[in-house]
């Protein structure tokens, strides 16, 4: 079985974002590979590592800097990379159409996505990934275990663990909680640069990729007042209760 591993470059979660022109200002700044990406593609090489999958292919959709990403991803132990080349904002749906594309020519038992892109955290991805091809999907893993033609998944949900089974192929979606990726070593770094990325379009893929919303505005969260300092528990209780906080 090979497991598929979208991986989305994004704004490194350190860095502090600033708009420009009703946009994240993306000039200049640290990018990375989403976190929750990290988390899939280290639990697609866990699985590898214990003979359950037999290839990990990693994609990630958007402008050529996305290799960089992508050999991050063939460093953790990922065996080959797909870029689908396209620059500009691009929304889930279009992604998902793009995977899907992907997904024909590849055929996976099993998607590892993240359970959002911490940019747009807008969580869809997955989710449509599955509608799309018509497969089982669990969102929001915790644990995750290959038998055979099933994948076994344990989610958190407000009311407890939620234990589900899915038919492969599936799209599964990652928790924090599911691993802690591994640590890049430099050997496997060099290793990375000798593994094979391909590369395609849109057009090739046949998707249109459109835009179908319209950003109106983006504007930073307003400066947080100064704080005060009270002198006593009484004197919280009467400001909060004045303030209508109580
Ligand atoms: P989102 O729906 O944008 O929150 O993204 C959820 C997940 O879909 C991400 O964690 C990735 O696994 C995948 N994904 C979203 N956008 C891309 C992209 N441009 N390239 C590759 N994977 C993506």
């Amino acid at each position: 079985m090979n497991v598929m591993v979208p991986v989305k470059r994004v704004v490194d979660y350190n860095v502090r974002v600033r708009i420009k022109a009703a946009a994240v200002d993306l000039a200049n700044i640290k990018m990375s590979m989403n976190p929750f990406d990290e988390i899939a593609v280290e639990e697609a090489v866990r699985l590898k590592e214990k003979g359950k999958a037999d290839e990990v292919v990693v994609v990630s959709v958007g402008p050529r800097d996305c290799i960089e990403t992508l050999r991050t991803a063939l460093a953790m132990g990922a065996d080959r990379g797909i870029l689908v080349a396209c620059d500009g904002a691009i929304e889930p749906l279009a992604v998902a159409k793009l995977l899907k594309a992907v997904c024909d020519t590849e055929k996976p038992g099993l998607v590892l996505a993240g359970k959002q892109a911490i940019d747009d955290d807008c969580g869809q991805t997955g989710p449509m990934l599955a509608a799309l091809n018509g497969w089982a999907q669990a969102t929001r893993a915790r644990s995750l275990e290959i038998d055979g033609t099933s994948a076994r998944i344990e989610r958190e949900t407000d009311r407890g663990t939620e234990s589900l089974t899915l038919r492969l192929p599936a799209v599964v979606t990652t928790d924090l909680r599911l691993n802690e990726p591994r640590y890049i070593s430099l050997p496997n770094k060099m290793k990375a640069r000798q593994k094979p990325i391909a590369e395609t379009t849109a057009a090739e893929l046949g998707v249109d990729i459109t835009p179908r919303l319209t950003v109106l505005d983006v504007a930073e969260p307003a400066p947080r007042a100064a704080g005060i300092k009270v002198k006593s528990v009484g004197e919280l209780f009467d400001r909060l209760h004045a303030a209508g906080a109580l």
